[in-house]
């Protein structure tokens, strides 16, 4: 290969090798630029005053770290009537590495962690996530992505067991992460609501669960958009409804033989009943007969799996009103409380009618979302957590 061609493949165009020597396993190249010209007119019409050295990081051939040891001339220029030093265009000025390397590391981010990046190049981890913020920083959604948005899904993320949370906006159309946002108060979704309204987007429909603020928030901004109260969450919401209703009756009953069947069937009640063996079955059947409220609730579990699959936005409206009705004439306290939520919400679950949507998408990403956690650098670094989680999208066919 030439010399000229290698250099070129180590990012360096227009210099020339003064010498070059190896030490300590490193390559080291003290080069030259080719031409004497004026840092900032360009001119040729310089006169030399004084050097410094510099120097700089190469691409590594292999294994094998290699250095460039430049030589940076002063000059006087007599257009610009100053000295100052030629400009080498190879890397920033103060950046200690060539513009090759950093595109060579955002290339490896992609499919490798900081650390194997930063092991295989030579640079510090901290310069190599800089360069990977960089990367990612070119991907976070812009305008264009944004204008045609049609139905959006808005779902927290917890970023610490229990304490921070994330809320995490997807285009649903395209399954685009367009916005990530710091807890899960209405503040979290308004610098989002108020960047689609000043570019004139108004979207057809929200899917979110039944968490307040982000109502609030879609109501703030765009007053009558249509909310879908996103199905999962509310089943989910109605389990956790059904076992607590099973764990008081557990709690009267203590001591008693009765206790004793109840405990530990809370998977029984959350399950699909299609979905338990024949053994379970009955064990399930010998519980809901011998306890009146664990009965009623799980029997109105079973119907209201069905609301979503009423054929017209008119009768599972009518299905709805009969399933609330019937959850407040139970008696049991909890299950009416839940029927009042359904109640108040009733208008963004059926709203699933006119747009079948959910927060499934969401979800998905969520899980990916959890992958990266995992990977130590999750939370230590909020900024580069949210555009790890912008660049989902971009990685879906590929590693995180
Ligand atoms: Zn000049």
């Amino acid at each position: 290969m030439s010399l000229s061609l290698l250099y070129h493949a180590l990012g360096l165009y227009g210099f020339h090798q003064l010498r070059s020597w190896q030490k300590g396993g490193a390559l080291y190249l003290e080069v030259i630029r080719s031409t004497k010209r004026c840092g900032a007119c360009s001119t040729w019409d310089v006169k030399k005053k004084g050097y410094r050295w510099r120097v700089i990081r190469l691409l590594p051939i292999g294994k094998k770290p290699v250095f460039a040891r430049v030589k940076i001339r002063r000059f006087y220029c007599s257009h610009c009537g100053k000295i100052r030093y030629e400009n080498i265009s190879c890397a920033d000025p103060k950046k200690h590495f060539t513009h090759t390397l950093e595109e060579y590391v955002m290339d490896l981010c992609a499919y490798m962690t900081i650390r194997d990046v930063a092991e295989h190049t030579g640079l510090h981890w901290a310069t190599v996530k800089e360069i990977d913020k960089k990367r990612l920083k070119r991907r976070v959604p812009r305008e264009k992505d944004l204008r045609k948005i049609k139905f959006l899904g808005v779902d927290e993320v917890s970023v610490r067991r229990g304490h921070n949370y994330l809320t995490v906006v997807v285009d649903l159309e395209t399954g685009r992460v367009v916005y990530v946002g710091e807890g899960r108060r209405v503040e979290s979704l308004s610098p989002f609501f108020k960047r689609l309204k000043r570019i004139g987007v108004r979207p057809k429909a929200i899917a979110m669960d039944m968490w307040k603020p982000y109502a609030k928030a879609v109501r703030l901004y765009y007053r009558g958009l249509p909310l879908v109260y996103d199905t999962f969450h509310v089943l989910a919401d109605y389990s956790r409804t059904l076992n607590k209703i099973r764990v008081d009756e557990a709690n009267k009953l203590e001591g008693t033989p009765e206790e004793k069947v109840i405990k530990g069937t809370r998977y029984l009640l959350l399950k699909g009943q299609e979905k338990l063996s024949l053994r379970a079955q009955e064990r399930l059947w010998r519980l809901l007969r011998i306890n009146q409220p664990i009965f009623i609730a799980y029997v109105l579990k079973e119907e209201l799996r069905r609301l979503w699959k009423m054929p017209s936005r008119q009768k599972a409206e009518k299905f709805l009103n009969e399933w609330i009705r019937m959850a407040f004439e139970s008696g049991v306290l909890l299950l009416a409380r839940f029927a009042r939520k359904l109640f108040r919400h009733a208008w963004g679950i059926l709203n699933y009618f006119d747009f079948p949507i959910s927060t499934a998408k969401v979800e998905g990403t969520n899980n990916r979302i959890k992958v990266i956690k995992r990977r130590a650098y999750g939370y230590r670094d909020l900024e580069y957590f949210k555009l790890k989680i912008y660049n989902l999208y971009a990685t879906r066919y590929s590693l995180l």
